[in-house]
């Protein structure tokens, strides 16, 4: 199906940065279209309490935080659908978006469709995924309850993991593959006076087992140091290491680094050979791999949000 009618502005992505540039333009009278895309709600939907977000002195559940977003974005107008793109082409103004079989065409676009968690890509690992391994903690360690897990990475996102994960489990292990850990010195030293939670450095993971059973049985463990293997007998791994663009539909349309993610110039303006590509602006972790925070993300969502407004008045709308 072919929209009749040209978009001001729409939106990739239903995160922190989308939502708040949802809300921006909305209250600017743009009638946005956010597309939700495969994680809706972005990673804040999937974390539990939050509380380094300005206004909330107690925290606030990400969930929580996501729908009143949401909730603030349609009573301005707002409009949010779930559609996942297939791709896009800048070179024709106004620009295509195709979603499956159907176009949207709009005069502005905002890219904040984010980072999805990175997965080992051990071929166990792959297969065991939704029996036993996971990217979510907050969506999955319920089923976990009264066994013992692994936690995967050396991270924040490690540690906050194992420290819900204890709530369920009764011993965590947190495989780190260095000696060296990226975690804030604070959610570190929260894990590691956890006595639930084991460390185990400089440590791989070779295989998970239980393919044939399609359950997790344990993991077998390499000593990168010594080379020596082990067992570790666990129910579930569950993945801390990081996140990977979401920007594979832009690749040769807009400047992105060599891990993919989107360059952006004052911001939120995007580029294709260092020249500013406009009406076409990414906010988020899509395009910020040094702060990654919530805060931040929706800060970026509201500048994107005023450079659209910004260009359209310059274009006569
Ligand atoms: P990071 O990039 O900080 O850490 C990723 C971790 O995973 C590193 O220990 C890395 O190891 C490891 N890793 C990466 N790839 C692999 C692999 N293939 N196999 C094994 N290990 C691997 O990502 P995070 O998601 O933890 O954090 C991202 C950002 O979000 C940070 O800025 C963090 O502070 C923030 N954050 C904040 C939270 C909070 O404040 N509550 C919660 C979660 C995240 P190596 O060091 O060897 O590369």
């Amino acid at each position: 199906m072919h929209e009749n009618t040209t978009r001001d502005t729409v939106i990739l992505g239903s995160g922190c940065s989308g939502l708040t540039a949802a809300i921006y333009t909305a209250r600017a009278n743009l009638k946005p279209l956010v597309l939700e895309g495969h994680e809706p709600g972005g990673q804040l939907s999937i974390t539990t309490l939050v509380e380094n977000f300005p206004g909330w002195p107690e925290g606030v559940q990400g969930p929580e935080l996501i729908e009143n977003m949401k909730r603030q974005a349609v009573r301005f107008g707002a409009e949010l659908r779930m559609a996942h793109l297939s791709s896009v082409d800048l070179s024709k103004h106004p620009f295509e978006l195709k979603i499956g079989s159907d176009v949207i065409k709009t005069h502005t676009l905002i890219i904040a469709s984010g980072a999805s968690a990175r997965w080992l890509n051990l071929p166990s690992e792959q297969a065991l995924i939704g029996h036993g391994v996971s990217s979510c903690a907050t969506c999955d360690g319920f089923f976990f309850s009264g066994k013992e897990i692994a936690v995967i990475g050396g991270g924040d996102s490690a540690m906050e993991e194992a420290l819900f994960l204890t709530r369920f489990a009764t011993k965590v292990t947190l495989i780190n593959r260095s000696e060296r850990f990226r975690a804030s010195k604070i959610m570190l030293e929260r894990a590691m006076a956890h006595p639930q939670i084991k460390f185990l450095s400089n440590t791989t993971v070779e295989e998970v087992l239980g393919v044939e059973e399609k359950d997790v049985k344990g993991l077998r463990l390499k000593n990168r140091a010594s080379g020596e293997e082990s067992i570790l007998p666990v129910s579930a791994m569950f993945l801390g290491i990081g996140h990977e663009p979401n920007a594979k539909a832009f690749t040769g349309l807009l400047d992105l680094d060599p891990d993919g993610y989107i360059l952006t110039k004052s911001n939120v303006f995007t580029t294709l050979n260092e020249e500013i590509v406009p009406g076409v602006f990414a906010c988020g972790d899509i395009q910020d791999r040094r702060y990654r925070q919530a805060i931040t993300a929706a800060g970026s969502g509201c500048m994107a949000a005023l450079e659209v407004e910004k260009y359209l008045e310059e274009h006569g709308r």
